[in-house]
């Protein structure tokens, strides 16, 4: 059920687009709301086919301004109205991209869930509702998430015009291991959360993909080498993109000591090897057969057993079901019934 107040404010939009929130641009408003949608630009997949709204989430430069895509441009300069963190930033972006007369309005992280209900009106009125972030892609520790579950929730079409992102970026040109990664973005500041956080990435066995601000990267290095060990292997991109680009790789006790001694300046992402899984020749036999007598004694099923203690253990589950078997034929009276009903 779409408030009436927003309805209201809708076609108001349609009657005066000047008429516009303090927050918002409104300089080169007066597009006419009932002038269709950007059903070519967004719909190779066929969502914001004509007639039917949608919720655009539109991928924007890091840096380097010749990374929209001309697909962002078809879409932006045909929206219906742009949802952007600062509309005087995105401004700059659209006058830069030859866009003008689209409304924006401002979503950021203080007005996102006040905003959930006038997209959604929107949308569902027709229109295409374009959102996009000061950088990158909206929704990676960026505004945008939360719209697009309501408007998922609403059943309302989704459509996303894909662009770059620092975490990707850096990650794909790190040199670390690409095939399984995680996406942490920035790091509680402080406190229990900080220092829970840190030992769940320490142990995280996947490549990291960590946001950093420029001023706090020093400290969360010399964190992360406390946690992972001096020697785990690192990256620190930097200023992606633009001028000064700059990888550095290394181990984190490299890392932490090169950012204790100079400012670091611009933007940073921080990639962080994963760590080492445990080899299975690291743990003998004999600690493992004594945890799976110990939880058969106990009355333990074979199957349970074996999942409990390759999890304990982290090893393969199938090596743990081995010595099980094998200890079965050899004696069956530690706990490993012969019939095999355990
Ligand atoms: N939504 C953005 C994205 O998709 O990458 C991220 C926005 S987040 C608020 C900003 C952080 O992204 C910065 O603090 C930095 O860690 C990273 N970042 C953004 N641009 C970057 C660049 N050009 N080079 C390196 N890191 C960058």
């Amino acid at each position: 059920m779409i408030d009436p107040e927003i309805l209201e404010e809708l076609e108001g939009w349609e009657d005066d687009a000047d008429d516009a929130d303090d927050d918002d641009d409104d300089d080169e408003a007066g597009i006419d709301y009932d002038g269709g949608t950007v059903s070519d630009a967004v719909g190779s997949a066929g969502q914001g086919s004509a007639g039917r709204g949608a919720l655009v989430l539109v991928g924007t430069p890091i840096g380097n301004l010749g990374d929209l895509s001309p697909r962002a441009v078809d879409v932006l300069s045909a929206a219906d109205v742009i949802y952007c963190e600062d509309t005087r930033h995105s401004r700059k972006l659209l006058t830069h991209a030859g866009i003008s007369g689209v409304r924006l309005r401002s979503l950021h992280q203080h007005n996102e869930v006040d905003r959930i209900d006038e997209v959604i009106a929107s949308v569902a009125r027709g229109r295409t509702v374009a959102v996009v972030s000061d950088a990158g892609m909206p929704g990676i520790s960026d505004p945008g998430s939360r719209v697009v579950a309501a408007v998922a929730a609403a059943g309302l079409t989704i459509s996303v015009i894909p662009g770059p992102s620092a975490g990707l970026a850096a990650l794909v040109a790190s040199g670390l291991p690409t095939e399984r990664f995680c996406f942490e973005g920035f790091l509680p500041r402080s406190g229990k959360e900080r220092r829970s956080r840190l030992t769940t990435v320490a142990e995280e066995s996947r490549t990291t993909v960590l946001y950093e601000a420029p001023g706090r990267l020093a400290a969360t290095l010399a964190d992360l080498a406390r946690e992972c060990g001096d020697d785990r292997e690192i990256a620190v991109a930097r200023e992606l993109t633009k001028l000064h680009e700059e990888i550095w790789r290394g181990t984190v006790a490299g890392a932490a000591s090169r950012a204790s001694s100079m400012p670091v300046r611009g933007e940073v992402v921080i990639v962080l090897a994963g760590a080492p899984e445990v080899e299975m020749d690291d743990v003998a036999d004999g600690p493992l057969i004594e945890a799976l007598e110990v939880r058969l004694a106990a009355g333990e099923r074979t199957r349970g057993a074996v999942d409990e203690v390759a999890a304990e253990f982290g090893i393969a589950r199938r090596r743990v079901y081995d010595l099980a078997l094998a200890a079965r034929n050899d004696d069956p009276t530690p706990g490993v019934p012969p019939g095999g009903t355990r």
